[in-house]
């Protein structure tokens, strides 16, 4: 027996968990992890929710609500969804309880004894709009190296960090003015300290992924500079130090320490308060899952912070994946873009999901989500080849013996299949073992594959009438073959695992069950009834038509007013009929003289996220055509509050609609009218029509 640790890299709580994540991290740790615990490991897997740090504080400055609104909300909301994707942790817990930083705040307390934190003053950005010193991520800015779009400290497109003086064309992200750089203390973790021992750590780790050794080892040839392990802000762990009553351990320090905490709470709560030791300070591999921005913090950050603690394991393999990609683009909670999990969840089985990111794994390079590619994946793979194998074998079998049959009479083609059972199940625990787990599922669709061409040129249901010896052997093969699909997907799909487990007439769960029974004999089991495994999908029932989440509304404008904080703003009341009165804030100023607006009927974009716009709350955003830089609004003749449609789209509006979201809806001027797939925009009393003259093809926003 081993010992295993799995850390899967805490996702945020400051949205829905998306498919990014569950590719990155989430399914790949869970894979390994239930493959384990079915080899007889001692696995202990952890996770939970990142609660601190400026992306939760942002998207609760955003709704006008508390910190901890949000991070209770996302919490519930992603143990519910794991438990229904079927990831199984020994603890999934969250930084902000007060087991987690209680064991930050001794963690930093070693460190800082040991002479591995100190003071030190430096340049923090400070907004004088928003009188406050902005940590990370509330300022944006371009990365000095790559010319990509820099988060505060860290880079989005090369994933390397920055400090705070790198960072080109700063903006404050609250007020969209441009920050100073302003003298602050802060506490600083002496990263340099471990260069050489990283170095040397680094030395056996062959067998690594590529891109992880390579990316990490350059990190370390260009040099470790200490870092600031404080912030100010007052969302987070204290620091345990006096003076310091202001400013809270930075997010990144707090949160690769819950992998530690996560082990001593679950240990707690077993009521073996010492448990956890075993895999932290005896013999223990540790994994980390984590997708590949991510890497500096488990590569680097992490053990470093392990070798000036002491007397913990550090990490064994860190097998990063690349990213899934949506058409291309990146998924990202903080940009909006991404498929949902929640909402994914409402459409399919979790083990199609799961299937789908298995095969498609972005294991060596990017991946990318394709819709077609899932709808004929399900279709022909997994209905075609997998559920129709099981099915055909299953009824067959059940209907003419009721239980497994013997095994009598065999040949060549029965023991070249016995060899390929044997040699497919061992390669998939060699793929998973070696992380590698796009090529595990593979062996599976592919032994699939073997058991259908089996049976066709078998054909038991002609030996069932001339030779019912022979026929009962074929089938006692195709229900080893059955076997081994639960068993070797069980760590894949495991309520499908089961479900074919018990069509084999076990009573119990497969997940209490030993991976190498794959090999032993069947016992003579009664069969139960197939049940459908997978139900085939249809592309058009799954593509949403973007411009169908769209709340379009005639609104009439009741009331201009100047920005105060903005030259070129206007703040508008609008009236939206059966939505009441709406505030808005509007970039039409140069334009438009407030005299002109009273009174007209414009075109509402009712469900757009609500944003403050320089300190002022926005709730929605007019239309206008963009004819060079130049705004031209669009105008509408129907009821206040009437809707705002395109013929032929069934107007399905989301509650909430992100800007990006918006913004890949393409609609433009066309002879006056606004144009959409084809389509003109219009109310209940014809088309809508664009406020002067502008160029076809302009477009609108
Ligand atoms: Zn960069
Ligand atoms: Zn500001």
């Amino acid at each position: 027996m081993e010992r295993i640790f799995i850390g899967v890299a805490w996702p945020y709580a400051n949205g829905s968990l998306h498919l990014g994540t569950l590719a990155g991290c989430l399914l790949p740790g869970d894979i390994f992890g239930r493959y384990h615990r079915m080899k007889g490991n001692a696995v202990l897997m952890v996770s939970g929710s990142d609660e601190h740090g400026t992306p939760i504080t942002l998207t609760a400055e955003k709704e006008g609500v508390e910190p901890k609104e949000i991070v209770d909300r996302y919490h519930e909301e992603h143990k519910k969804n794991l438990e229904e994707l079927g990831i199984h942790f020994e603890n999934f817990t969250r930084t902000s309880n007060e087991f987690h930083k209680n064991v930050v705040k001794d963690f930093f307390l070693r460190l800082y004894d040991k002479g591995y934190i100190y003071p030190e003053k430096m340049k923090a950005f400070y907004c004088e709009n928003c009188a406050r010193f902005l940590p990370d991520r509330y300022v944006e800015g371009i990365c000095p190296y790559c010319k990509g779009k820099a988060r505060g400290d860290q880079c989005e497109e090369c994933g390397k960090t920055l400090e705070p003086e790198e960072i080109l064309q700063p903006k404050c992200k609250i007020c969209g003015g441009k920050p100073t750089l302003k003298e602050t203390e802060h506490l600083f973790f002496k990263l340099s300290a471990f260069e050489n021992k990283l170095m040397e750590w680094l030395k056996n780790k062959h067998y690594w992924r590529d891109n992880v050794l390579n990316f990490t080892l350059n990190l370390l040839k260009a040099g470790l500079k200490d870092r600031a392990i404080t912030r100010d802000i007052e969302w987070g762990v204290e620091v345990p130090l006096e003076g310091y009553e202001n400013k809270r351990i930075y997010v990144w320090f707090d949160a690769v320490i819950g992998y530690l905490s996560a082990s001593k709470e679950w240990a707690e709560k077993k009521g073996m308060p010492d448990e956890w030791k075993k895999w932290w300070m005896e013999e223990a591999k540790h994994y980390y899952f984590l997708a590949k921005d991510n890497i500096p913090f488990h590569t680097i950050i992490w053990p470093a912070m392990l070798m000036a603690h002491g007397g913990l394991n550090l990490p064994y393999d860190v097998p990063a994946n690349e990213y899934l990609t949506m058409s291309g683009e990146q998924f990202s909670k903080s940009k909006g873009i991404g498929i949902w999990i929640p909402n994914m969840l409402k459409k399919f089985e979790a083990d199609v999901i799961r299937y789908y990111l298995s095969i498609n794994m972005p294991e060596k390079h990017d991946t990318d989500w394709q819709w077609e590619d899932f709808v004929a994946k399900n279709n022909n793979e997994l209905v075609a080849i997998y559920g129709n194998f099981i099915h055909r074998v299953i009824t067959f079998a059940s209907k003419n013996f009721g239980v497994v049959p013997p095994y009598t009479k065999g040949d060549d083609l029965d023991a070249r299949t016995i060899e390929e059972i044997k040699n497919n199940f061992e390669e998939v625990g060699k793929a998973i073992e070696k992380c590698y787990f796009k090529e595990g599922i593979k062996r599976i669709m592919r032994m699939a594959q073997i058991g259908n061409q089996y049976m066709n040129r078998v054909e038991p249901w002609k030996l069932l009438k001339d030779d019912e010896e022979r026929c009962k052997s074929v089938i006692h093969i195709c229900l080893k073959i059955v076997k081994f699909l639960a068993v070797a997907s069980a760590p894949y799909m495991p309520k499908t695992a089961d479900k074919i487990w018990k069509m084999l007439g076990y009573n119990d769960s497969i997940h209490n069950r030993k991976w190498d029974e794959a090999y032993e004999e069947l016992e003579e089991n009664e069969l139960q009834k197939p049940v459908p495994l997978f139900n085939k999908l249809n592309l058009d029932d799954i593509v949403e038509e973007p411009f169908s989440k769209l709340d379009l509304r005639v609104a009439k404008v009741i009331n201009v007013e100047n920005h105060p904080n903005a030259d070129k703003l206007y703040v508008m009341e609008l009236d939206v009929g059966e939505l009441g009165k709406r505030r808005i804030v509007a970039g039409i100023k140069p334009w438009y003289e407030k005299g002109e607006l009273i009174g007209k009927k414009i075109v509402l974009l009712a469900n757009l996220k609500s944003a403050k716009i320089r300190g002022v709350l926005s709730n929605g955003m007019l239309l206008a055509a963009d004819d060079g830089g130049k705004a031209v609004l669009l105008i509408a003749n129907g009821k206040e509050g009437s809707r705002v449609y395109i013929e032929g789209i069934e107007g399905k509006p989301v509650k909430e609609m992100e800007y990006e979201e918006f913004r890949k809806i393409k609609m433009a001027a066309k002879g006056g009218k606004v144009e959409y797939k084809g389509k003109f925009l219009r109310d209940e009393t014809g088309e809508i029509k664009i406020d002067g003259v502008v160029k076809d093809g302009s477009i609108i926003r």
